[in-house]
């Protein structure tokens, strides 16, 4: 290769990482969000042109392979639905958490004498990309509901999570120390299949409303095994690339932490706290107060302020352009009109603020969880449209629940609360929710968009 065609490589990662770096950033605010996502995906497209020219390989491989997962990826964008998309986005994370897997053992394959700084990178792409994909498997079939979502207890799961560990550090002491030979490659392998179960083990205690932290930990790990493959092929665009997924899940898991008022290891090893013994008691006294859309549209045509509290039933019924067109017919009508998103509400963090603003619903109206509690009192009706943990009073007020002490929005304190659902059915989290049987309370039951859609002909209809 000529000195120049290695410049023009060079410059080609430096200008994908800048892209990278501005992309991330641009995510941050809802308004440059699709640009920002623009910006990464051609810095991808330059960093993958440029490594293809940096490796010289034969280009048959990367172009059919290209081709093969663009259309798969291609045929998934355009028919994944809506509220699938957390399950999808879990099962790319597994993805990544393997490709640095193979990276790290295609590496051992072919150069099992290499220098021990190349060693330790594909232990850890090893390590962390296998944890990555098997929790990201089971993180995958929990949201998508093909097995249980609540955390799966069993018998010996902290001390076998602790042999996992113990005899990952033992084998990779070993063949860190000696890693030519048949033993150690069969060593190697055990290590694999132990990162594996680990993954599985450590997933398969956590759920329920714990499962976002778990999403973007695996998220942050994903990134973490690919800059270690990006050490392991000496590939400054892809250390760069992980370095950044890494930590930019690591801060989505603080956050996700902080908005379930939760330390990370509380929620990683509460499962073990819930085995040893503490009962849950969650059942709910009282009756439901059913109400028409008829006679909601009496309570909404007299309020003068309104909070719209939306929640994963919105999604599932994709009613957020019916919710945008109520929204406004309220605000024509005299009322203030705004949207309390709750940090974990849905399926993956900013699930809301992506349906509202694909209903064009403005960016103004859109408030977080800690401005609209304090003026609740305040508040004529909120109307709560397919949320259920996000908004359980058992949060503050049972100390035996499970979600006792993550934060919630307070809409039981407005003056009367409207629910949207279809029925008295728990949410993710499985837990009762008080909220339904309270005074000011009233159910309107049905799917969200036919409701919303009913409550907005009574509007035009008046
Ligand atoms: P929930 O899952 O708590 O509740 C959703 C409610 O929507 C259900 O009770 C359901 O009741 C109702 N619903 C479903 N379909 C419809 C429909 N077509 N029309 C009307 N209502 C419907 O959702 P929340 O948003 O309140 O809470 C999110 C939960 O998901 C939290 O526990 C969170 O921890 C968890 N989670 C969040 C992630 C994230 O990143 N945001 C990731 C993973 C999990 P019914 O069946 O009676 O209609």
């Amino acid at each position: 290769m000529t000195a120049t065609t290695q410049t023009f490589i060079d410059l080609g990662y430096i200008a994908a990482s800048i892209l990278f770096i501005l992309g991330i950033k641009m995510l941050g605010k809802q308004e440059r969000a699709r640009m920002g996502n623009l910006m990464s995906a051609l810095g991808m497209l330059i960093a993958i042109t440029a490594a293809m020219f940096e490796c010289c390989l034969d280009f048959t491989w990367v172009i059919t392979g290209l081709i093969i997962g663009s259309l798969i990826g291609l045929i998934a964008a355009r028919t994944v639905k809506m509220t699938a998309m957390p399950q999808m986005v879990a099962l790319l994370n597994g993805f990544g958490g393997i490709a640095s897997l193979l990276v790290g053992w295609e590496n051992y394959h072919s150069q099992p004498d290499s220098n021990l700084l190349v060693r330790v990178a594909v232990l850890l792409a090893v390590l962390i990309g296998g944890v990555a994909f098997s929790g990201s498997l089971v993180a995958y079939g929990k949201l998508a509901g093909k097995i249980s979502g609540r955390p799966i207890l069993f018998k010996l799961q902290a001390l076998i999570n602790i042999l996992i560990l113990a005899a990952i550090l033992i084998c990779s002491l070993y063949w860190l120390y000696e890693p030519r030979g048949i033993f150690s490659y069969l060593v190697f392998l055990f290590i694999i299949a132990l990162s594996l179960s680990l993954g599985v083990f450590s997933v398969t205690p956590i759920g329920g409303a714990d499962m976002p932290v778990v999403i973007a930990l695996l998220n942050s790990y994903s990134g973490l095994a690919a800059s270690a493959a990006g050490f392991i092929l000496l590939n400054n665009v892809l250390i760069v690339a992980g370095s950044l997924v890494g930590a930019s899940g690591l801060i989505l898991t603080g956050i996700m932490c902080k908005a379930m008022n939760r330390s990370l290891g509380n929620v990683l090893f509460s499962g073990f706290a819930k085995q040893s013994g503490k009962a849950v008691s969650t059942s709910v006294q009282g009756e439901p107060k059913p109400i028409s859309a008829e006679d909601a549209y009496y309570v909404l045509e007299a309020a003068a302020s309104v909070i719209i509290v939306p929640g994963y039933g919105m999604a599932v019924a994709q009613a957020q352009h019916a919710v945008r067109e109520l929204g406004e017919i309220l605000e024509n009508n005299g009322a203030e009109v705004r949207y309390a998103i709750h940090p974990v509400a849905g399926r993956m963090p900013g699930h809301m603020n992506v349906l509202l603003a694909e209903a064009n619903v403005l960016y103004e109206q859109l408030a977080e969880m800690d401005d609209v509690n304090p003026i609740m009192d305040t508040v004529d009706v909120c109307i709560v449209i397919g949320a259920n943990d996000v908004v359980n009073p058992a949060a503050r007020e049972i100390e035996s629940s499970p979600i006792y002490g993550m934060p919630v929005i307070d809409v039981d304190k407005a003056k009367t609360v409207i629910v949207l659902k279809r029925s008295m059915a728990a949410g993710f989290a499985g837990v009762d929710n008080p909220l339904f049987v309270k005074e000011n309370t009233r159910m309107l039951f049905g799917d969200a968009k036919a409701t919303v859609q009913q409550l907005v002909t009574e509007f035009k209809e008046s």
